[in-house]
């Protein structure tokens, strides 16, 4: 292969860019990026980096000098066509840049907020840097927050806004938090330590409207008709994987851009990774799944650089994910989809916790807060098919450190 280029420069295009060179790559890598800047890590937007707890200069996987160092020509362009029976990417620019592999990891945008006044000023999504460095001024200055959606972002963002002193109120439709992928148990523990904070959640409520003055929010309409006054509303409510580019090339599209299991696309010559890619997850019965985040990302790039390389290998990584809220971490090992039985081991009150849970006698996904032990211990543990039921892990004194070793 004498040129790979990669279209988007988040998570997933650095890691396949960086890994192709680690693992001897001599060609050309070009990686194409809409966003100003360097590459940055999008998880401390909505936590560290927004309470100014660690600077822009930390956000960014690499300085300068190391794409330069590491031949990786970083263009700041946007692709905006894929002509596949000349291997050529179109760029916004003009540009048309020949390819040997196509990298697709263009990753999702936020799925815009469904009701009226949702184009207020006041009114965010956060899903970059540019998105974070407008908020983060606000958040200081607003008095009253109101958080649409109880998943990760939309909690790490009202733990922040909590902290700042403001009051926040968060709409949720579900019943819990962070339902789509958390266990009941820690579900009710998150939901503990937000009250404490003094985070009103609302469950099984939506809104009708966003409500405004002078092109200015002022406050949301609940579903059931209250309205709550608001100077800052924050939504997160789910992605859209960023699938255009594929579909108008003729890509297989299902929820994401398809790929098989060994994350290539319907054309041979063009791979798709991260958050827009829609692979056979081993881990959820080899079903189409696309998943959102650092791990996904780092180990869909690492290997499509070793299959180039002449190594392919199905993909089987273990999923894990974390998010941070006030001063809970919570690690996620595995994936919980269709879990029927659970063990908690740990101390509730102390908010030291893990939550082991079970699809029949098979150990699928270890979810722990505060007990980063555990977390490393249930990785080992769940990637090698464990022959770990509910019984033996609810014995008394059970250590999955212990199990591990
Ligand atoms: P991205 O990082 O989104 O990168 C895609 C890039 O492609 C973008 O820069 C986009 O602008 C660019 N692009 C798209 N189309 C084009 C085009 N046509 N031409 C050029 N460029 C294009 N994950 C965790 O595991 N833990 C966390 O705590 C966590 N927190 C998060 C907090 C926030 C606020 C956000 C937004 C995400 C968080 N995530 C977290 C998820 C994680 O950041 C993503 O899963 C990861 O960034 C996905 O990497 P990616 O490369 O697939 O997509």
């Amino acid at each position: 292969l004498a040129s790979v280029v990669i279209v988007g420069a988040g998570q997933a295009g650095f890691q396949v860019a960086t890994s192709l060179r680690q693992s001897g790559y001599e060609g050309r890598i070009s990686l194409i990026g809409d966003e100003p800047g360097l590459p940055y890590q999008r998880p401390p937007l909505s936590k560290a980096y927004l309470l100014g707890k660690i600077g822009a200069t930390n956000l960014l996987f690499r300085p300068e000098k190391f794409y330069t160092e590491q031949r990786i020509e970083l263009r700041h362009d946007r692709a905006t066509a894929i002509d596949r029976q000349n291997r050529r990417l179109l760029l916004e620019g003009g540009e048309a840049l020949g390819y040997d592999h196509l990298i697709l990891a263009t990753g999702a945008h936020n799925r815009p907020l469904p009701v009226p006044g949702a184009e207020l000023e006041g009114v965010f999504g956060i899903k970059t840097k540019v998105d974070a460095d407008t908020l983060a001024p606000l958040s200081k200055q607003a008095r009253n927050v109101v958080v649409i959606g109880a998943g990760f972002i939309g909690l790490e963002f009202a733990a922040v806004a909590a902290s700042l002193g403001c009051a926040v109120h968060v709409l949720e439709l579900g019943d819990r938090p962070m339902a789509r992928a958390i266990s009941r148990e820690m579900s009710e523990l998150f939901s503990q330590a937000h009250r404490r904070w003094g985070v009103h959640l609302d469950f099984r409520q939506g809104l009708t409207r966003v409500i405004g003055e002078n092109g200015r929010v002022t406050g949301v309409e609940t579903s059931d008709g209250r309205i709550l006054d608001a100077d800052l509303v924050v939504f997160g409510i789910g992605v859209i994987p960023n699938t255009q580019l594929a579909s108008e090339a003729g890509l297989e599209i299902a929820n994401g851009i398809k790929v098989d299991a060994r994350l290539l696309t319907s054309d041979p010559h063009i791979s798709a990774i991260g958050d827009v890619a829609c692979f056979p997850c081993l881990q959820n019965d080899e079903q189409l799944t696309r998943l959102e985040s650092v791990q996904n990302a780092v180990d869909h790039g690492r290997a499509v650089a070793a299959r180039l390389m002449g190594k392919p290998a199905p993909y089987v990584a273990l999923p894990w994910f974390w998010t941070d809220q006030g001063d809970l971490k919570l690690q996620i090992a595995g994936l919980s989809i269709g879990y029927d039985s659970t063990v908690v081991i740990g101390s509730v009150e102390d908010a030291q916790v893990s939550v082991l849970c079970f699809r029949g006698e098979q150990l699928i996904a270890v979810e722990s807060c505060n007990r980063p032990g555990d977390h490393l211990a249930a990785r080992k543990i769940l990637s090698r098919q464990p022959a770990l039921g509910p019984a033996e892990a609810a014995a008394p004194g059970f250590e999955l450190k212990v199990w591990e070793a």
